[in-house]
């Protein structure tokens, strides 16, 4: 049984992932709502204080340290960037990416100590191919390339792993707040599948991820 951190667990993905976990491990929770459930903390991943208040709580439940991290917090921007404010792009950088990175830092000495450790991102397809309309979305999530890599390669010898998951379209929230039937249909017709992915195959794959 390990202690895992899951960020935008309220919902969508997250979500999932932890449901899926949580029937081996102890999951602690967080999101934007508010939920009154002892292993949850709600929080806005933008700031830093916030980020630190997050890992001593999921510290304090578990009574011990965090054996996993999954970053799946993430919001979508689709806009042209000469239409981006400066206050959208700062605060995208820092919960996409920025949140996931300070995370990591946290979690990392006592998975270091523990010689075990997973960190697992949830990336996109956007930043594996880009998407017009959504280039500071698709670079933080590219983002995660060269942090997972770079990362992984740094932690092999300490027996922790460090991948990122890039899904496509989603049956999320998310995926439903920023399209619609029409946009829906379009998509699924260049979909391999015919389909958009659901959220339990990412959770499955996350299974996978954090076994030996
Ligand atoms: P969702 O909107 O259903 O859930 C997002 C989660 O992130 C929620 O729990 C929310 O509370 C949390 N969150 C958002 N902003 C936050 C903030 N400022 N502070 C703290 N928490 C915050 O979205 P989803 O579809 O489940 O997406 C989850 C992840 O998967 C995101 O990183 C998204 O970019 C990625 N993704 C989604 C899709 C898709 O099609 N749905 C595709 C590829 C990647």
């Amino acid at each position: 049984m390990k202690n895992i951190l899951i960020t935008g667990s309220t919902s969508g993905i997250g979500k999932e992932i932890a449901e899926v976990l949580s029937k081996k491990n102890n999951v602690f929770l967080t999101g934007r709502r508010e939920l009154n459930k002892a292993n949850f903390y709600s929080c806005d991943l933008s700031n830093v204080q916030d980020v630190e208040k997050l890992y001593q709580k999921a510290c304090e439940y578990f009574e011990t340290d965090v054996d996993i991290l999954i970053n799946c917090a993430g919001q979508y921007i689709y806009k042209p960037i000469d239409e981006m404010s400066f206050e959208e792009i700062e605060n995208l950088i820092n919960i996409n990416f920025k949140s996931a990175y300070l995370l990591s830092k946290l979690v990392i000495p006592s998975m270091k100590k523990n010689n075990w450790g997973r960190i697992i991102n949830i990336g996109s397809i956007s930043g594996v191919v880009g998407e017009a309309n959504a280039s500071l979305y698709s670079a933080t999530k590219s983002a995660f390339f060269g942090f997972s890599k770079a990362l992984a390669l740094e932690l092999a010898q300490n027996n922790i792993t460090i991948n990122t998951i890039n899904p496509g379209w989603v049956d999320t929230p998310l995926a439903d707040n920023s399209l619609n039937e029409d946009e829906k249909q379009e998509i699924i017709e260049i979909v391999p599948q015919k389909r958009f992915i659901s959220p339990n195959e990412i959770a499955k794959l996350c299974e996978f991820l954090i076994s030996n």
